[in-house]
């Protein structure tokens, strides 16, 4: 598979060659358990402490502040758990609002995507940092209860501060590094309430032997998001201006944005079309993208993100997601563009009896 062709970032990247690089001896002669004392020991303490002072430098933090996790949906669900009285907004990730919903958090109003204050006054307020679906980039509420961002779609990609934020929570393989490893930023180190019981692993907040190979693997990515930040920003801006011009012509599409705005997600909505057929189609064609989170794609139907947002209802069940990555090309930014407008031209001439466009 083509992995020019692959436009669903915001799902998982493809992990960095240097990454797996790194990780490799943590998977075979580096074996050694990070809290035994023997040198084998020691000598995967260091690589873990050593990833922790890595991921620390890409979030601008000490490293005594990271706790590793298993990714975003342990941190998140971690921080919902440590709090009664808290609001999330309506555009978390599927993870922090199925907390809300099974933990009684409250769901923050808001008009379009600007977020109103809590109804009631809370401890804590959750609000995305780039929303997945279509990187919309919410700003907090007037609020003095403590703030959680889940900076999933943020970390190493755009530049992102946690300065002000109390707790983040972020996954690896959005960052070319590896699945099943995440982490979360506790500002000022405070010590939480265990995730998990058991041994004194992660300052006793987490219990459980620790993925070595992924800790490392996700150090090296944040070392190399440091490098590749800026372009990453730029080229995503410009692989979005060229699947776009390809789609003019097109007609009853838009696309779903915010003033604030991470460029490596583009949301784009056609009426009177499905997003799964436009994703199988594309799928055929050898692109990937997807039609919504890949962590609500079982779902169906129009996303409650696009509905909270107040997104334009008729162009909601026809959105494709584009997300963008290293290894997009601008050609194939430009063939997915074209192959887009070829299947929405063909679908919409079947649907009103008009010979169907021929598409290549
Ligand atoms: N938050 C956001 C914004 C995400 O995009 C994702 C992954 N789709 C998650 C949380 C969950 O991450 P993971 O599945 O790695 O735990």
């Amino acid at each position: 598979m083509d992995c020019a062709r692959y436009f669903d970032n915001a799902a998982s990247t493809p992990v960095d060659d240097r990454v797996v690089e790194a990780m490799v001896p943590w998977l075979g002669s580096c074996f050694g358990n990070p809290s035994s004392i023997h040198s084998w020991g020691r000598q995967a303490a260091d690589a873990v402490e050593n990833a922790r002072r890595q991921v620390a430098a890409l979030l601008g933090v000490n490293p005594e502040e990271i706790i590793f996790t298993a990714g975003a949906t342990e941190g998140n669900n971690w921080i919902a758990r440590l709090h009664q009285n808290w609001a999330a907004s309506p555009f978390e990730h599927a993870s922090m609002n199925a907390c809300a919903c099974s933990l009684d958090g409250q769901i923050l109003p808001c008009d379009g995507w600007n977020l109103l204050p809590p109804e009631h006054e809370v401890d804590l307020v959750s609000v995305i940092a780039v929303n997945s679906e279509t990187g919309a980039i919410p700003s907090l509420p007037d609020t003095r209860a403590k703030v959680h961002r889940d900076i999933t779609q943020a970390c190493g990609k755009i530049p992102y501060s946690v300065e002000g934020i109390d707790y983040a929570t972020f996954s690896a393989h959005k960052f070319h590094g590896p699945k099943g490893i995440g982490g979360l930023y506790v500002q000022g180190g405070d010590k939480l309430d265990p995730m998990l019981y058991g041994g004194l692993h992660e300052g006793g907040q987490r219990a459980g032997t620790l993925n070595v190979a992924g800790i490392v693997g996700m150090g090296r990515a944040a070392e190399l998001c440091m490098e590749h930040m800026g372009e990453g920003e730029l080229k995503a801006r410009e692989l979005r201006g060229i699947v776009l011009e390809q789609l003019h012509g097109l007609t009853d599409w838009g696309i779903h944005e915010h003033s604030a705005q991470s460029p490596f997600v583009l949301s784009i909505g056609f009426a009177g079309l499905l997003g799964e057929i436009l994703l199988v189609e594309l799928d055929a064609r050898g692109f990937a993208v997807s039609s919504g989170s890949a962590c609500s794609s079982k779902g169906g139907g129009p996303t409650r993100v696009l509905a909270a947002a107040g997104c334009q209802e008729e162009l909601i069940p026809g959105t494709i997601r584009v997300s963008f990555g290293r290894r997009n090309t601008e050609e194939s930014a430009a063939a997915l563009g074209k192959a887009i407008h070829d299947i929405v031209s063909a679908l919409r001439g079947l649907k009103t009896g008009a010979p169907a466009a021929q598409s290549t």
